[in-house]
């Protein structure tokens, strides 16, 4: 299959969170499996001049925005079998920020998704299906739909749309947009891009894909509600069988304490010596006094609301009047930036904060603590409980989006977990679970071993999610298309348009078959208690 993914940030050439992540982990996976996999971002001033200079310029052109003609560059880089396709333009990407500061972001990434698409026929690249990720992508199923649709070249393109975080949308003025974009006041009615009076290019994403995912099945079920559905979950209700959740992986190569180039000793699950050696490390570099039995808990994050940090200011002295060490490594808002940076200074030699992106300051973290806290307010996947595992640094997190489908609390009673979860957005629930961590930590520490080897065992692998994309791209094509780089060469086939299934049959078949892509039957997630939820997407291994 030929698969362009279109995306605003990708590691290792530009990151401010999980989407870079993903698009860098998931584009070498399918590649590797045999497709042709292509990826399109923007040249920001940010990606580093070692990538840069290996660049290939390949094409340039004009790019048509209302009135405006603007330049646009492809310079390609060949990396782990994937073809990266760094969109170029000074005015745009040439600025000191990734995001946000310029009161233009509509221009910016609207230049973005019609230059993705007008750049194909000159790349002479005609994928089968263009996945695009997040609001900056969002106009490039619409704008397809709209705009290209006609062209023969364009028709039989499908689109798989992605959404990582519900709640940044990419919301502009109408006239802006039109202004930029061209596009009729025919589409600006509420069905197709309207959006309580505004233009909104996350839902551009959601009416105009033909398919819809989002990073773990427990967020596709929570978006299709009030709470957290930010005044989308009508329109993904109405989408609901388009609708589905792909549970993210990690680079278990980057992440892997056995191997791991960036911290101060090695480990794995049968021999967790290492990680003492590592706590010591981090204790000493951090200015944290150097005590072996004292739990380091973790904290790495965007500091941000949605990560639950309210709750942590809420109870933050009650948390520090236990034994134990606060590290926290983030940057965001400036609230939590004072509240850290507080306990720093009131707690000198238990807690440690630092505010910067430092990927290998990360790396020693999720090495050298012992719990890491996540009580997020909504999480649609989250990487870092899961890198956290991989460490042997046992989560804390409320049971929400991703963090519910990867986390299993322990349970005493069969001994299952890898974890330790709690439900309400509610401090003193956090606490609890936090002190409850706290007691296996110290007085039964083969409980902790055992749930620290399970938790290093487990699989966050990508082998099992690319699979899913893969089988969802190949029902959207109507054929079994495993292209190869054989078929890079051959012409484009000619593929029918492709009917939708009809309900029925996408209802009877039969579970097994269905079970990657489906959703939870609502009443089971709302009316089993916490202890009995079952279907969670990567479960610890049994003992
Ligand atoms: P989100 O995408 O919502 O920010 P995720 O958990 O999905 O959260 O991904 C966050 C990623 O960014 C993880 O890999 C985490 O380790 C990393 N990260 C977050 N903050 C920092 C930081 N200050 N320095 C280095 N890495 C960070």
């Amino acid at each position: 299959m030929k698969i362009l993914f279109t995306a605003s940030e990708c590691v290792p050439f530009c990151k401010t969170g999980g989407l870079a992540d993903v698009v860098g982990a998931l584009a070498p996976v399918l590649a590797e499996k045999g497709h042709d996999v292509r990826v399109m971002l923007p040249l920001y001033s940010a990606v580093p001049h070692e990538y840069v200079k290996d660049m290939e310029h390949v094409v340039d052109f004009e790019v048509e925005l209302g009135w405006r003609k603007q330049y646009c560059g492809i310079e390609a880089l060949k990396k782990d079998g994937v073809t990266y396709y760094f969109v170029d333009n000074k005015y745009y990407y040439g600025r000191s920020y990734i995001y946000g500061l310029g009161g233009d972001e509509h221009e910016r990434f609207g230049f973005f998704c019609r230059a993705c698409l007008n750049a194909l026929t000159l790349l002479q690249f005609q994928p089968d299906i263009i996945h695009a990720h997040d609001w900056q992508s969002g106009m490039t199923p619409a704008l397809l739909r709209i705009q290209y649709q006609h062209l023969p070249f364009y028709e039989n393109i499908k689109t798989v749309y992605t959404i990582h975080n519900l709640q940044y949308q990419g919301i502009f003025g109408i006239p802006d947009v039109q202004d930029v974009l061209g596009i009729g006041d025919e589409y600006f009615t509420n069905d197709k891009l309207e959006c309580y009076g505004c233009a909104n290019f996350m839902k551009a994403g959601l009416v105009y894909g033909d398919e819809i995912t989002t990073v773990s099945p427990s967020y596709a079920e929570e978006i299709q509600t009030a709470y957290y559905g930010e005044r989308m979950d009508g329109l993904l209700r109405a989408k609901r069988e388009h609708l589905s959740g792909v549970l993210n992986g990690i680079d278990i190569k980057e992440y892997n304490p056995a191997t791991d180039p960036l911290i101060p000793a090695h480990y794995t699950a049968d021999d967790v010596s290492g990680k003492a050696l590592c706590k010591r490390a981090l204790q000493e570099e951090l200015g944290l006094e150097q005590s072996e039995d004292t739990p380091i808990v973790a904290i790495i994050s965007r500091l941000s609301n949605q990560k639950g940090l309210d709750l942590v200011d809420r109870v933050i002295g009650e948390i520090m009047s236990e034994k134990v060490q606060l590290v926290v490594l983030g940057m965001g808002d400036a609230k939590y930036v004072n509240l850290f940076s507080w306990a720093e200074q009131h707690y000198p030699g238990r807690v440690a904060a630092r505010f910067k992106m430092d990927g290998a300051l990360a790396h020693r973290i999720y090495a050298g603590a012992d719990v890491f806290l996540m009580p997020s307010q909504f999480e649609p996947c989250g990487l870092s409980q899961m890198i956290a595992l991989r460490y042997g640094t046992l989560p804390v997190v409320r049971e929400t989006g991703g963090l519910r489908d990867t986390v299993l609390s322990y349970n005493e009673a069969n001994n299952a977990g890898n974890g330790f979860t709690f439900f309400n957005y509610n401090a003193h629930d956090m606490l609890y679970t936090l002190r409850r961590a706290l007691f296996f930590y110290q007085e039964q520490k083969q409980v902790w071993q055992l749930l620290q080897s399970r938790a290093m065992n487990g699989d966050y692998s990508w082998g099992h999610s690319a699979e899913v994309y893969l089988s969802l791209y190949r029902d959207m094509l109507g054929h079994d298309a495993p292209a190869t780089a054989a078929a890079q060469e051959a012409p484009a086939p000619v593929k029918k348009p492709r009917a939708r299934k009809p309900k029925a049959e996408t209802e009877e078949k039969p579970a097994a078959e269905k079970k990657t892509r489906t959703r939870k039957p609502k009443a089971e997630t709302e009316e089993k208690p916490a202890a009995e939820k079952k279907p969670r997407t990567r479960k610890p291994k049994a003992e």
